[in-house]
């Protein structure tokens, strides 16, 4: 935590893909413990900004703070980070030739080098959160997409981490199954875990975000309170995006 007191924080962040500029000029605190909705026209920098966080894409200028701690500086710094920040993607990425219980006992013992009884312990606690308890020993094939988001959202969990990224989390599923992923996250939200989180769900946004941020062609254009936001957009390009997806 830096003396501003943001667990993240980017200053003056620009990237560029070659000669296009995915991120431009980007300035964002987040407090512990907050939730921060991020929407915005595909291709619009949203996915490149998260990823940027925790190292998982290399950023160009500026700087991005976790905890304090320069995103990018160093291995140390790097792993660091990565042990601090969940992620939790459009594509679950279970192993497939492992049971679900391996799946989640898989980072407490490489990452966190954890015994295996202590690693099935955590494993057994985080997909009772995740109201699976009873799937442990099945293989990700023989879940629903609903289920196996589950087991992605709990194997983040395992690792214990203080900021938890979420991608379009829903994006691939079944509209059946979109409600008991975003029930999970709500109910995570409780615990005081600050989240990012890039949706287009916005009845979730309205219920669990304290700010929404709206992105357009690499920029944050808008950041408010979700009352603000929905019944008040500031900006034309807002107003616009809203109008096409409410
Ligand atoms: P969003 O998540 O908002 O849809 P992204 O962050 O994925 O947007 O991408 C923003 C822009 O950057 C898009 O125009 C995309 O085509 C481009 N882009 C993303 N990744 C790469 C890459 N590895 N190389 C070149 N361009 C990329
Ligand atoms: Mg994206």
């Amino acid at each position: 935590m830096d003396d501003t007191g943001a667990i993240i924080r980017f200053s003056q962040v620009s990237k560029h893909f070659d000669a296009f500029q995915v991120l431009k000029n980007i300035n964002l605190d987040v407090a512990k413990g907050e939730r921060l909705v991020i929407c915005g026209p595909s291709g619009s920098g949203k996915s490149t900004l998260i990823r940027c966080i925790n190292g998982l894409e290399p950023y160009g200028s500026g700087d991005i703070f976790v905890n304090g701690l320069r995103v990018g500086a160093g291995k140390r710094g790097m792993s660091e980070v990565r042990g601090r920040v969940g992620m939790v993607f459009q594509q679950f990425n279970l192993f497939p030739h492992l049971t679900v219980m391996e799946n989640l006992m898989l980072g407490p013992m490489r990452g966190r080098g954890m015994s295996a009884s202590a690693a099935r312990e955590i494993a057994t606690r985080y997909l009772a959160r995740v109201r699976i308890p009873e799937q442990a020993d099945k293989y990700p094939r023989q879940l629903s997409g609903g289920q196996q988001q589950r087991v992605a959202i709990a194997r983040s969990l395992c690792m214990e981490p203080e900021i938890m990224l979420f991608d379009e989390p829903t994006s691939a599923l079944d509209p059946e199954m979109i409600s008991e992923v975003l029930e999970v996250m709500a109910e995570l939200a409780t615990t005081g875990m600050t989240m990012l989180v890039v949706t287009h769900e916005m009845g979730f946004a309205r219920r669990v975000a304290d700010r929404m941020v709206f992105m357009d062609h690499g920029e944050i254009v808008e950041v408010a309170p979700p009352e603000d936001f929905f019944s008040a957009p500031k900006s034309i390009r807002t107003q616009d995006f809203l109008q096409k997806i409410l």
